[in-house]
């Protein structure tokens, strides 16, 4: 059984109380984990802080760095163990298990060239000083991950963090958390110092809440919902403790008349059936000018009834949801759907070698969507695509923001100037203009405007947010 990761051991939680391992192809419980709470998480910090005042910090950044890009081998190595590992934990298909084992390593590859990058300033003052600033690490920072990517999550969140010189206290989803404990036992055997990166599993009302609330917690990074992101930061609120939300999306894909639609239809499908639609900046919508609106929308529909649905292991199109509150939660969007009379113009198929026990959900297309309709507004987490048509520009860009969202977009049109207007215009925290990465860009930094939270990770910018800054000015006459 896989425990939890604390001062690079492998230990059981103090309650010796445990939680299953369900595999989303099958439904069936195949492993267990520690279910465990505050003393945990209470060992996981005291770990990390020895660290940090002893090892960790008497390390210097090229240092650091070799420790970091000795991990990103490692991962590497560890390539297929970590994708079949992801896989059934998350009921990815291979293809997709496989990338984010591919991007995991990529983090610590780049965050591990940034180490020794990152540095302050000298500022101009009055005559006779010297004025200067350090980025200093915050010490010991908590990181709460969902479930839909955790490997990719992790190496941006905790890649960043190392980066900048913070040690580590891990909360995985209780959904998917194994890869990222053989993660840290890899961290281990490459000679990370014990307590640099801490793993406690565990369910986010239990052991997530004591992270959030601990005084030893100096700084927080949520990926998650909305809604627990406020619990977040109102618990971290009690002690000033900054934080990082990355929250939900409803990233609109924008597609004007003159845009090359052969290249835009793969990339708005993949951009919504990838992972299943359970991606923060999954393109959930498709606005689309009215003068192509028939023509986009058929041929959208054929290429979702082409799409597969099955096992991980097949490594079909679509693999199956997380879990069956996952399914229920896509079932009532689509019956609200339908009860308001929105068109569904096409969905995939489940092939039969599903089994009936699986979280499965094929992928549908719904045309002429209410711009004020749950299903336009609320973060579905399924393959659901909601079509609508625009008018002109302003109306484009009318729809685009008209929901509390704003982390990602995607503008098609071969018009230059247009793709200018609309990436200063669209509230979003990335713009694509004539492709899309549902998050993608290891280099790029992401985050969200409005409800999709604040702070930015990824890329050099994340270092900002993992630092604090001191300014020093010296009077020497
Ligand atoms: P979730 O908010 O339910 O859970 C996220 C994490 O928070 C889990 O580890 C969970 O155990 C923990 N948690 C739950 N309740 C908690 C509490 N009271 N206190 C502390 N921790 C708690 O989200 P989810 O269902 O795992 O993931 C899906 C959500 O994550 C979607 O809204 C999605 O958009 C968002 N997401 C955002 C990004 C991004 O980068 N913006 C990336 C991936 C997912």
């Amino acid at each position: 059984m896989p425990l939890n990761f604390i001062d690079n051991q492998s230990i059981a939680s103090a309650s010796g109380r445990t939680l299953p391992v369900i595999d989303p192809s099958d439904g069936q419980p195949y492993d267990e984990i520690p279910r465990s709470d505050g003393r945990d998480i209470d060992a996981a910090v005291q770990a990390a802080r020895r660290c940090f005042e002893g090892p960790w910090g008497k390390l210097n950044a090229a240092e650091r760095g070799r420790l970091l890009i000795a991990l990103s081998h490692k991962i590497a190595e560890h390539a297929n163990e970590l994708t079949a590992i992801e896989q059934r934990d998350c009921g990815k298909p291979t293809k997709q298990a496989a990338a984010d084992a591919t991007a995991l390593a990529r983090y610590f590859e780049f965050y591990a060239g940034a180490c020794d990058k990152l540095h302050g300033d000298t500022l101009p003052y009055q005559n006779g000083y010297s004025v200067l600033t350090w980025r200093e690490p915050h010490g010991v920072t908590g990181h709460v991950i969902p479930w839909n990517y955790p490997m990719q999550i992790f190496g941006r969140s905790v890649g960043g963090a190392l980066a900048a010189g913070n040690v580590c206290v891990v909360k995985p989803s209780e959904d998917a958390c194994l890869s990222l404990i053989r993660v840290a036992q890899l961290a281990a055997e490459v000679g990370f110092p014990a307590g640099a990166i801490n793993i406690v599993t565990g369910y986010g009302h239990e052991v997530g809440d004591a992270l959030a609330r601990h005084a030893g917690i100096d700084h927080i990074s949520f990926t998650g919902s909305p809604k627990v992101g406020t619990l977040i930061q109102q618990a971290a609120a009690e002690r000033h403790c900054p934080v990082t939300l990355e929250l939900g999306g409803k990233s609109p894909q924008i597609v004007f008349a003159d845009a090359d639609l052969d290249a835009a239809i793969p990339v708005i499908i993949n951009a919504i059936v990838q992972n299943a639609g359970q991606t923060c900046s999954a393109g959930s919508r498709v606005l689309i000018e009215r003068g192509i609106y028939g023509q986009l929308i058929g041929r959208l529909g054929k290429a979702f009834e082409a799409l597969r649905v099955g096992p991980a292991a097949m490594d079909l199109d679509v693999g199956p949801l997380i879990r069956h509150t996952q399914q229920q939660r896509v079932w009532d969007f689509l019956s609200d759907a339908q009860a308001a009379g929105i068109a569904t113009i096409a969905q995939g198929h489940v092939v039969d070698e599903a089994p009936e026990t699986g979280f499965y959900q094929a992928p549908v297309l719904l045309a002429d969507v209410p711009v004020a309709h749950r299903v336009a507004q609320e973060e579905v987490f399924g393959p659901v695509l909601s079509a609508m048509p625009f008018d002109d520009e302003e109306h484009a860009v009318q729809l685009a923001n008209a929901t509390r969202f704003g982390l990602v977009a995607g503008v098609w049109t071969r018009d230059g100037a247009r793709q200018f207007r609309l990436a200063r215009r669209v509230k979003s925290g990335q713009v694509f203009v004539n492709n899309y990465g549902a998050g993608g860009g290891v280099e790029l930094p992401f985050g969200g405007y409005k409800s999709s939270g604040h702070g930015r990770e990824k890329g050099f910018e994340a270092l900002y947010g993992f630092t604090t800054l001191k300014t020093v000015a010296i009077r020497h006459g």
